[in-house]
């Protein structure tokens, strides 16, 4: 007697952004197929309810029982790294090949095909005699095992009852698999979108923490997140001062610019400096937020002091008034590393701005990176920069308290028409 053995092939849980993906090779018992009736009930996986992929599955499994066997099957599971190093679809392949071998360890001892006058055309001699393979989708595998090519059909667990048995295996096996991994992983909410890029497994990847040992990285939005740089808030007291901190800190933080500086006045010179730290922003295509000016505040926080030296107390309320404020928009936006440009000028009291960050990151439990951006030549390099791109550098450090605040006339009108005299 001689035997055509149709093997129909289909996988599941190629698209996800996690776990292994599944492959399933079927046939019929070439001497005992199932009867009529439950043959017309197979179908494309997908258009059946999920309770009835299950109870076909389970009807499935029990007609595969090895001495009485009336259908046969191979399943194969390449998991989430080999996904990573070879590609999906070589990983698909490979799922697909195992599961063959594993069917054809199954099937019956072959006898040679025979011609219509009983004339032997292959030889059985290596089990793959009459071989006739049918797979879902149109991927043009080759195979090693098989003499002949696969014939690739789309829409084929629709079209051919092999493939349809194959693709109910597969999905209710990966079902299985999920829940499995929804035990040991409760956090990814599995049960919902089964590992699929859904809007909801996208908010659940915000940081790299949330990437599990089952995800494949090389997949573009879990890579994307892995990548992802920790953010950083970075005050900026003036243009020229952001240009290094901004280019040092993009080397390893997504930096967000804040501007607050209520302390340079008049409005029309703080209207030139807003438009250079902008400037600068554009060019090194970081985010800015503009903060308020609150140069009423500002005045109350130096009430007393007006006339201290630079460097001394008015200047510590001022960091201070700019610094908590920094902290408290780092907070609002849950960024947890922050810092302030005011590090980059040599005019500025280095150990008093690092003792004023510690203080406001310890209040809300954020981190206040300590770094001299003057060193390495910061200063240089930032005037080099401005030099450059034509960025206004101002001459004095902000408010009409500064040493060298420019004008005769020694009164100032706010935005708010109050009058300040000095
Ligand atoms: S001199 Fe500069 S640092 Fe000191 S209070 Fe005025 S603006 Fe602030």
């Amino acid at each position: 007697m001689s035997y055509k053995i149709k093997i129909g092939i289909d996988e599941a849980w190629r698209w996800p952004w996690l776990g292994p993906v599944v492959a399933c090779a079927f046939c019929f018992h070439p001497e005992r197929r199932p009867n009529k009736a439950f043959l017309q009930e197979l179908t494309d996986s997908k258009k059946l309810s999920e309770k009835k992929r299950e109870t076909l599955y389970q009807e499935l499994i029990n007609m595969s029982v090895w001495e009485n066997a009336q259908v046969l099957f191979g399943v194969w599971v390449v998991d989430n790294f080999v996904i990573d190093t070879i590609n999906i679809r070589q990983a698909n392949k490979e799922a697909m090949r195992r599961a063959i071998v594993e069917l054809q360890r199954k099937l019956p001892p072959l006898t040679p095909l025979l011609t219509k006058e009983g004339k032997a055309i292959s030889s059985a001699a290596d089990g793959r005699v009459g071989l006739e393979v049918l797979i879902d989708g149109k991927d043009n595998y080759k195979f090693d095992e098989l003499e002949k090519k696969p014939v690739f059909i789309i829409w084929g667990d629709a079209k051919v009852l092999e493939i349809s048995a194959a693709s109910i295996i597969a999905k209710v096996f990966r079902d299985k698999l999920i829940l499995t991994y929804a035990s040991l992983y409760p956090q990814l909410g599995l049960e919902g979108h089964k590992g699929y890029g859904t809007k909801k497994h996208q908010e659940q990847l915000q940081e790299k923490k949330d990437i599990t040992g089952i995800h494949r990285l090389s997949y573009k939005p879990v890579k994307a997140v892995l990548e992802q740089k920790p953010k950083l808030l970075l005050h900026i007291c003036c243009g020229p001062d952001a240009t290094v901190p901004i280019m040092d800190l993009k080397q390893d933080y997504e930096v967000i610019c804040f501007w607050y500086d209520p302390n340079i006045q008049p409005k029309k010179e703080y209207d030139k400096r807003l438009k250079a730290f902008k400037r600068v922003c554009e060019i090194e295509g970081v985010e800015c937020i503009e903060g308020e000016y609150d140069v009423e505040n500002f005045f109350k926080k130096i009430k007393g002091l007006e006339h201290t030296p630079e460097k001394g107390d008015k200047c510590t309320e001022c960091y201070d008034m700019r610094l908590e404020r920094t902290a408290y928009e780092a907070e609002k936006l849950g960024i947890h590393y922050w810092t302030s440009t005011l590090n980059t000028s040599p005019h500025k009291d280095l150990e008093k701005m690092f003792r004023l960050g510690d203080k406001h990151s310890m209040k809300k439990n954020l981190e206040f990176l300590k770094i001299a951006f003057r060193k390495n030549n910061g200063f240089l390099r930032s005037v080099e920069y401005t030099t450059k791109h034509n960025i206004y550098r101002q001459n004095y450090c902000g408010c009409v308290y500064s040493d060298t605040f420019p004008g005769n006339e020694k009164k100032w009108i706010s935005p708010n028409k109050k009058t300040w005299a000095w």
